[in-house]
């Protein structure tokens, strides 16, 4: 007897008890949180930040993390990819080599050595995998092969914001695939697109794959994986049978190709009686108006391009320019070329032909405003004689339109409805930009040295939190899905003086605890502040053990529900399972 005491009193400590977790919550919400995610995470103790874009995963954010990790790692032992890490600490020489170096620009942070060598933080992978397997991988008999890693990064965003959702210091599922052909690549793309469509799924994240820009990576073919939510920055085309979807990003090709940005300067603000309001071109353009920072392209022609940049909520007038000439005076546009603007978005109004996901074709309506480049009126959002020769390069859009070459053409798929939402997840066929300049070569069945054919694989896993969470809430708690939620049952004991309440919420916890995790609430709180708590730490399902303990009834709250239901403890494993 007194064996099985001790034996269970060990069981006991190891199940959480809300008493000695550290869970911080908040009765107000902060004032400097604008997503729901950010201001959830902050309210229930989840997260707190340290420093801009950097936060301490507090035990309830690391619970999380720590499963979707596991989903992460069960996934790609399904598709035989094994784990490793790399340096956090890399010498900018690999970057050199690879001729990232100038491109990546002020979001790396570099540091130099005592010695003096430039060192950074690692962004993203590709570099270091690159030189690795290129050192060791001579023969095609030794591929095709992948590797994954969870690990952090370090980007020096321009605008950390929104908690996890944009960090300086974020953790990352980032892959690299090594093949001898094509064929294998292919195989190796599918493989991970579909343990994607997996982790996404068990982690409860909505996603739409769409077709994507590929940005500094270099690569030709990517999908990314885009998850709807208002707080979105980015915004997806879709049409209506979701047989096609693609991002409409274009701003950070702006930023990306854009060695001179920082001599472009603000647009000064200028109110006019007749320019557009952002609600009325939200609305034009059918994306919700809380939040709007994102960019539209438009290639009148193969060489003029039209830039559209929407600011946000207090951005209340779009400016135009002539893109091709620095000097000429941004003015203020009129409605009637917003009009002709969003009538182009929508695609499929008069002349206007969408042609690809990134790019709308325009003709006659537009005529008069090409070549425009527009800013918004936030700050950091907006710009004055952009140009296109020196701020992004018309080539550049070029090749991504051979890129998307052989995608499906928006045309067959209008009308297309536009969705604000978060980049989760990205997917690249690399090819040979990396191994190429980084002299990463193979023999092949001929004995001919060829370069390793590439592919890179990522996943943001704390923006993915943040995601599971505006999908996930209301204004006041958060409902996480099953395998993600950092408990599963919250046992809520109303009374700590109750010792028949005692008694019964550790039983539950006891019986439960060989199944799911648990939290038992045992704090001598409130019942006010109990609940709200639980609504912050969101677990699937809630047993509320109260006054009528004494006839066996508990009280059962599943997320699912709308109702909590009584019950008497007999019927509660049956109901819970
Ligand atoms: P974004 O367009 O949002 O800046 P990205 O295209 O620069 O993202 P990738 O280089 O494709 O990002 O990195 C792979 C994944 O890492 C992204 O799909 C995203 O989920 C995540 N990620 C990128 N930047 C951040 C960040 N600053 N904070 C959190 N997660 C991030
Ligand atoms: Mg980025
Ligand atoms: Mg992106
Ligand atoms: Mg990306």
């Amino acid at each position: 007897m007194i064996y099985i005491v001790s034996l269970l009193n060990d069981y006991l400590e190891e199940n959480m008890r809300q008493s000695i977790l550290f869970i911080p919550t908040l009765k107000e919400v902060p004032s400097d949180a604008v997503a729901k995610s950010h201001q959830l995470m902050l309210r229930g103790g989840y997260i707190r930040q340290v420093t801009a874009g950097v936060y301490a995963y507090l035990p309830l954010a690391y619970l999380v993390l720590r499963k979707a990790e596991k989903i992460i790692e069960e996934e790609m032992e399904n598709i035989n990819v094994p784990e490793m890490i790399m340096p956090h600490f890399l010498p900018a020489t690999l970057w050199e080599e690879s001729g990232r170096l100038p491109k990546y620009g002020p979001e790396m942070f570099r540091l130099k050595d005592r010695h003096g060598r430039e060192s950074l933080l690692g962004p993203t992978h590709e570099e270091t995998f690159t030189e690795i397997i290129g050192k060791n991988i001579k023969s095609y008999k030794q591929m095709p092969i992948a590797l994954y890693q969870i690990q952090t990064k370090f980007r020096d965003e321009n605008r950390p914001r929104f908690g996890l959702l944009r960090g300086r210091e974020f953790v990352m599922l980032d892959g690299y695939s090594f093949a001898a052909t094509r064929e294998q690549l292919d195989k190796q793309f599918d493989d991970q697109k579909h343990a994607y469509k997996k982790i996404f799924k068990r982690c409860g994240v909505e996603v739409y794959p769409v077709i994507a820009n590929s940005g500094t990576m270099g690569g030709k073919n990517s999908t990314e994986f885009q998850a709807p939510a208002a707080i979105g920055e980015d915004v997806i085309a879709t049409n209506e049978t979701g047989t096609y979807s693609a991002n409409l990003e274009m701003a950070r090709s702006i930023d990306t190709f854009s060695p001179e940005k920082e001599e472009l300067k603000p647009l000064e603000k200028v109110s006019t009686p007749d320019c557009a309001t952002i609600e009325q071109l939200s609305e034009f353009l059918h994306v919700p108006n809380t939040r709007i920072v994102k960019s539209i392209l438009y290639i009148v022609d193969d060489k003029k391009v039209l830039v559209l940049i929407r600011g946000d909520k207090q951005v209340n007038e779009v400016k135009l320019q002539n893109a091709l000439d620095a000097d000429s005076e941004p003015r203020v546009a009129t409605n009637e070329e917003l009009l002709s603007i969003v009538k182009a978005t929508k695609g499929g109004v008069g002349p206007v032909k969408a042609a690809y996901a990134d790019y709308i074709i325009a003709d006659e309506t537009v005529k008069g405003l090409y070549n425009v480049v527009v800013g918004a009126n936030e700050s950091d959002y907006q710009y004055i004689n952009a140009n296109i020769d020196r701020d992004f390069k018309v080539n550049e859009f070029a090749d991504l339109r051979t890129a998307n070459a052989g995608e499906p053409d928006p045309v067959d798929h209008l009308p297309l409805k536009f969705t604000t939402s978060i980049e989760v997840g990205h997917i690249f066929k690399l090819g040979t930009y990396y191994t190429n300049s980084m002299n990463a070569k193979f023999l092949d069945q001929n004995g001919k040295t060829q370069p390793i054919i590439m592919g890179s694989y990522g996943i943001g896993v704390t923006r993915m939190l943040s995601a599971i969470v505006e999908q996930h809430s209301t204004d006041n708690g958060i409902f996480w899905p099953k395998e993600v939620a950092p408990f599963e049952i919250h046992i809520i004991q109303m009374n700590m003086k109750n010792d028949e309440q005692t008694v019964v919420s550790k039983k539950l916890e006891e019986i439960f605890s060989d199944k799911y995790d648990v939290l038992y609430d045992d704090r001598n709180e409130r019942p006010g502040v109990k609940f709200n708590d639980a609504d912050l730490i969101g677990a699937p399902i809630r047993i509320i053990v109260g006054r009528r303990v004494s006839e066996q009834i508990v009280e059962v709250k599943k997320s699912t529900e709308q109702e909590s239901v009584e019950m008497s403890l007999d019927s509660l494993t049956e109901y819970i399972s």
